[in-house]
């Protein structure tokens, strides 16, 4: 037996596959995420469905798809998590930063979950390495408000360009934010990744949505090709409210709560609702919070779990990002060491002192296509994505 078709029955025999289907070998690989929270389980309703529809059905199919359930054990309880948050403990795998719970005191349900996904990711990346033209993955999740359905993504020019063939919402640099999501994880490993939010939790749109999401992705990336009449039905299933442009967005302001018991949220906000600064938005400890700049409410918690209280999020002019997809292919790179107040880190990364270097630093930054995180007041790293 090949080395490939060893890995292939191992992957197989995971039973963190909930399915898999192989057509031609050389076409791209597609690996689905969904229950990464256990209170979501719309995705992992629509992904079933579609593996029931695709095996009573004789079509052409070109590549690989593989279903991987996320956070069993909550799956079960439908909560969000056990311990901590499956969506935000990647960062462990992608430094080499010793971790609190390693050590086996306090380990976290999740940590486990987590081994055995990256055990099951490591496994396709090394029995398809040979033969895929590409890898593609995608995390199916819902929220807490109502929303329409929209696509979060790492602001990369691969992630932006499969992203665009969905007539949805595009929310960029999430990862800014949110940190440890397994979007980043597998984007760091150098791989295409979206991530689909539905709608509610509970809505039965969020299924359809999501299985038209996948329909789609399918025929986005070569998978199964779709006539144009079906293409255009499934994107009008996606369709979001009409005072929702289905264009970029990208997260200007992040409230980020320590407990969830202590926050409320002002009741009656829908995902993307329009908010002028200073509109009330939800109470923290008994205080009440304002919404600190004009924009768009994104993904207001209406449950007590979590730790992201709400987002406000701006459209991103057009022009902006055709300029940023030309200055990431330029040689401007090299010269982001002699702006004042700029000191290199290593190859990838720069630190920018806010005391020197005052104005539009984030920017600049963003447009050559480097994520930048604060570090503390006065200080930012800017890493090349
Ligand atoms: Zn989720």
């Amino acid at each position: 037996m090949q080395k490939t078709d060893l890995l292939s029955k191992k992957i197989n025999q995971s039973e963190r596959i909930r399915w898999f289907k192989s057509g031609a070998k050389e076409g791209p690989v597609l690996v689905l995420f969904a229950g990464v929270h256990g209170n979501e389980p719309a995705g992992l309703k629509a992904i079933d469905a579609i593996s029931e529809k695709m095996n009573s059905s004789t079509h052409p199919f070109n590549g690989t798809v593989y279903a991987v359930t996320g956070n069993k054990q909550a799956l079960e309880l439908g909560v969000r998590y056990l311990d901590t948050d499956l969506n935000r403990l990647w960062e462990i795998f992608n430094t080499s930063k010793e971790t609190p719970f390693l050590n086996g005191i306090n380990t976290p349900a999740e940590y486990s979950e987590s081994l055995e996904i990256k055990k099951v990711v490591d496994a396709i990346l090394e029995a398809h390495e040979e033969s895929a033209r590409e890898f593609i993955f995608a995390d199916l999740h819902t929220t807490s408000s109502q929303s329409c359905a929209f696509i979060l993504l790492n602001d990369t020019l691969e992630n932006r360009e499969i992203a665009r063939k969905f007539p949805v919402p595009q929310v960029l640099g999430i990862e800014e934010n949110i940190h440890g999501t397994l979007l980043s994880y597998i984007n760091n490993l150098g791989h295409k990744a979206l991530g689909f939010e539905a709608g509610a939790h509970e809505d039965q749109r969020s299924i359809e949505r999501s299985e038209a999401f996948l329909w789609l992705l399918m025929h986005a990336t070569g998978l199964y090709e779709l006539g144009e009449a079906e293409t255009e039905k499934l994107g009008e299933k996606l369709q979001a409210h009409p005072n929702v442009p289905k264009t970029y967005y990208e997260v200007r302001n992040h409230k980020y709560i320590e407990d969830p018991d202590f926050f409320e949220m002002i009741s009656g906000f829908e995902n993307f609702d329009t908010v002028k600064k200073g509109t009330p938005l939800a109470y923290e400890e008994g205080l009440l919070i304002r919404a600190p700049v004009s924009g768009r409410i994104f993904m207001p918690l209406y449950q007590k779990e979590g730790h992201d209280g709400f987002m406000i999020i701006r459209e991103v002019p057009e022009y902006w990002l055709k300029i940023s997809g030309y200055l990431r292919k330029s040689f401007l790179h090299k010269y982001l060491r002699y702006l004042p107040g700029v000191s290199v880190m290593n190859e990838q990364s720069y630190r920018v002192n806010r005391t020197i270097a005052r104005f539009l630093v984030k920017e600049v930054f963003h447009l050559l296509g480097y994520r930048v995180t604060e570090k503390d007041e006065d200080t930012l790293v800017c890493h090349k994505r």
